[in-house]
């Protein structure tokens, strides 16, 4: 069993902005990368929103950039994934995938989310194939075909008025008629010649053999459906927390999975325990809220040590 003082999960923004701090207060940080090394931003191309970057940076080349900074004060990126965890306080364990065992007094989770799909017929089989969830990695396959986009979030809208740029057509689908999404993106994709909305609209079934073909859609109201010809679908349909782990180990979530902390701290309900960035944040899902929540994290974990050291002696 391999001691460490602090163990953060997730290498995105949160668990780096974590682990800078941490490894500051000489704390030695383990950080496991998990399966998306730096996590989802990597899969956006320019991050023009980050404070401190006036002509705006790579997703990736900003995660690095946290992470050898970490690594500058001593913290130790382990590119390997947490696969059971069992939560003591005072002494947490983890294995990962590759079969070590770790002990450790104070863990941050900072996991992240996944993009939801539909989970309808021919989606999971085509994955890669046409389906995808961001339109910043594979738009550029689409050159001159018809996509369609499902969902009426801000994620939608920009990823629509996105795909214009390559698409010979956008053909944006929502099961309702009234949106999530702010009303400037709603109007600039409504004004956009090359998008068509279809609302009220059920996603029933993604079709092609090797490669997506069409989407089939259903109206809600009057049951009809239409098959629109299409090469890619990209759901815009929101994430889903990467919490499973920890809620079965008794880490506590809210009904969609987002892990619950403390009011304005980044504590969970078992002690020593600590959450940052989008696994406990339905809200805000920003990469400088991320890194702040883990700047809060790191620093909640450092009070809790000192304390517990102090409780020991
Ligand atoms: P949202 O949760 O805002 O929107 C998700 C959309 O997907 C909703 O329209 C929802 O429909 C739909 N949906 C969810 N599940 C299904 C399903 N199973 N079948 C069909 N439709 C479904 O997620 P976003 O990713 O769009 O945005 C998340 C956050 O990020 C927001 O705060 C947003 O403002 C922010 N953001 C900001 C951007 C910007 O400012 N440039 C760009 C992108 C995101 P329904 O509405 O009916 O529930």
């Amino acid at each position: 069993m391999l001691k460490e003082q602090i163990i953060i999960i997730g290498n995105g923004p949160a668990g780096c902005s974590a682990a800078v701090y941490a490894a500051r207060a000489g704390l030695k940080p383990r950080v496991f990368a998990g399966d998306l090394p730096c996590g989802l931003l990597t899969q956006t191309s320019e991050v023009e929103n980050f404070p401190g970057f006036t002509d705006g940076i790579d997703g990736l080349d900003l995660v690095m950039a946290i992470q050898m900074q970490a690594e500058k004060f001593g913290a130790v990126v382990d590119y390997d994934t947490v696969t059971a965890i069992n939560f003591t306080p005072g002494k947490h364990t983890l294995t990962t995938a590759d079969g070590r065992e770790f002990t450790t007094p104070a863990i941050i989770i900072a996991t992240g989310a996944v993009p939801r799909f539909t989970g309808v017929p021919g989606e999971e089989r085509l994955r890669g194939r046409g389906v995808s969830a961001c339109a910043t990695c594979d738009g550029a396959f689409f050159k001159g075909v018809p996509v369609v986009v499902a969902g009426g979030g801000d994620s939608a809208m920009e990823e629509a008025l996105f795909l214009t740029r390559f698409a010979s057509h956008v053909h944006l689908v929502h099961r309702r008629d009234t949106f999530r999404a702010s009303a400037i993106m709603v109007e600039r994709a409504r004004a956009h010649e090359k998008i068509t909305f279809h609302l009220n609209s059920l996603i029933t079934e993604i079709t092609g053999n090797d490669e997506v073909d069409g989407v089939l859609i259903t109206d809600k109201n009057t049951n009809a459906t239409e098959l629109i010809p299409a090469k890619g679908f990209f759901a815009a349909l929101g994430h889903i927390p990467s919490t499973a782990l920890f809620k079965a180990a008794g880490v506590a979530t809210d009904d969609n999975g987002y892990i619950v902390v403390e009011n304005n701290t980044s504590l969970t309900n078992i002690p020593g325990v600590f959450a940052a960035g989008d696994c406990m944040d339905p809200r805000y899902r920003q990469a400088s809220v991320a890194a702040g929540n883990g700047v809060k994290a790191a620093l909640d974990a450092e009070k809790y040590l000192a304390d517990y050291a102090a409780k020991q002696q």
